[in-house]
């Protein structure tokens, strides 16, 4: 039985979410752009409604949405179309060790074409410290980018007393919400994020498509953008729309928002009894906080034992001994280190991930194969559950 505990890294595509995709690659295959026919009114009438409809999600208006590739290209949108605004004048941005490697790196490439770039580090939960942001202020800051909820250890950070801080500071506030949204209320207006990145395949989407927020009043964004071509997105983002990704972008979130309430409570449960069955009589340990944290992410470490020698234990579970994005890298995660593990206790990590689609059923068999593969890596652990 292959077991699927790597939502944090995709989610498979809900019935509901491909039924409301197919007819655009068919029937309604027409390009939103052409506006001087029947298929391209068409197109146009759906991008409109599913504009409105990803808007309405997470209480935005729908010219605050402009549809990209998937987060990645958003969040490159967000922050080198805020760079370029605000060169040469205001060159500074405060960000976390923490962040995404979309984050991460594109702050890095900023970094070579002169802009300065914070890097704040975060406590053993993985949260910041107020103060720090606070002190990191200069007259040149422009951006602060922050996540709602990490991908690797599920934390979940006080986006709104830091968009408030960063508010008054006179900087725009940007928050990569991709990992967040589904599972936790994100609405635009209670979090105070100005810059928001959205990823349709992490909420039961499809691959390659996502959407970044910007806010249109109090303060009003204004981004250079980075793909040029046809105007499309209000100059933002040239290139014909993917329109059956879009459509199952919207659908998915509705869908997300929905039910998410509900299914949250349900995650939560399956996850903290998961915890502690794989954790009885043995030293691992959760990785973060466990009261700040996404209800379906569990990052455990099992010191002395290496997640890669664990995970190839368990070929029909499917778990995560980093984010899928690094994990080709063979370096420590980032994540880890930063919230204090030393070299060998990261290597000593791994992620479970549940979602909609996970059972009481697979929680008992995935744990009792954790528990068996701890076991053949150390015999001291304690077996009564193996
Ligand atoms: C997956 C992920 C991304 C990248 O999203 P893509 O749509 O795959 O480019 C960015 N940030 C976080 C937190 C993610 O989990």
């Amino acid at each position: 039985m292959n077991i699927y505990w790597d939502y944090n890294a995709t989610t498979p595509v809900d019935e509901r979410v491909l039924a409301a995709m197919l007819p655009f690659f068919t029937t309604h295959f027409g390009n939103p752009s052409s506006n001087t026919h029947i298929k391209g009114w068409d197109a146009a009438e759906a991008i409109k409604n599913a504009r409105s409809l990803l808007a309405d999600c997470i209480g935005a208006s729908p010219s605050e949405v402009i549809f990209t590739s998937g987060a990645t290209e958003a969040i490159n949108l967000g922050l080198k179309g805020a760079a370029e605004i605000f060169a040469p004048q205001r060159n500074h941005i405060i960000t976390v060790q923490t962040e995404h490697k979309a984050v991460l790196d594109t702050c890095l490439y900023l970094e070579s074409r002169g802009i300065e770039v914070t890097y704040l580090s975060v406590d053993s939960e993985g949260l910041i410290d107020i103060e720090a942001l606070k002190n990191a202020f200069r007259p040149e800051t422009f951006l602060v980018c922050v996540m709602l909820a990490n991908n690797e250890i599920g934390v979940i950070q006080p986006i709104k007393e830091i968009a408030d801080i960063t508010h008054h500071y006179g900087a725009w506030m940007m928050s990569d919400c991709v990992q967040a949204f589904g599972k936790v209320p994100v609405k635009v207006d209670t979090l105070g994020v100005d810059i928001m990145p959205l990823s349709a395949h992490k909420i039961y989407g499809p691959k390659g498509v996502g959407a970044l927020y910007l806010r249109r009043r109090n303060p009003r964004i204004r981004l250079i953008p980075q793909i040029h071509g046809g105007g499309h997105e209000n100059g933002l983002r040239s290139g014909s729309l993917n329109v059956p990704g879009i459509m199952g972008m919207a659908k998915a979130a509705e869908i997300c928002v929905e039910s998410f309430y509900t299914e949250a409570i349900k995650l939560k449960q399956l996850r903290d009894l998961l915890e502690s069955f794989i954790l009885e009589g043995t030293q691992g340990k959760v990785n973060g906080s466990t009261t700040n944290r996404l209800p379906n992410v569990s990052n455990l470490c099992f010191p002395g034992i290496k997640s890669e020698y664990l995970l190839m234990r368990t070929p029909h579970l499917c778990l995560s001994s980093g984010s899928a994005c690094t994990s080709a890298l063979n370096t420590p995660s980032h994540v880890l280190t930063a919230i204090g593990l030393n070299d060998s206790e990261a290597y000593a990590s791994f992620r479970i991930s549940l979602g909609r689609f996970t059972t009481e059923n697979e929680i008992i068999e995935g744990g009792s194969r954790i528990r068996k593969a701890i076991l053949s890596e150390n015999p001291a652990f304690n077996d009564s559950k193996a």
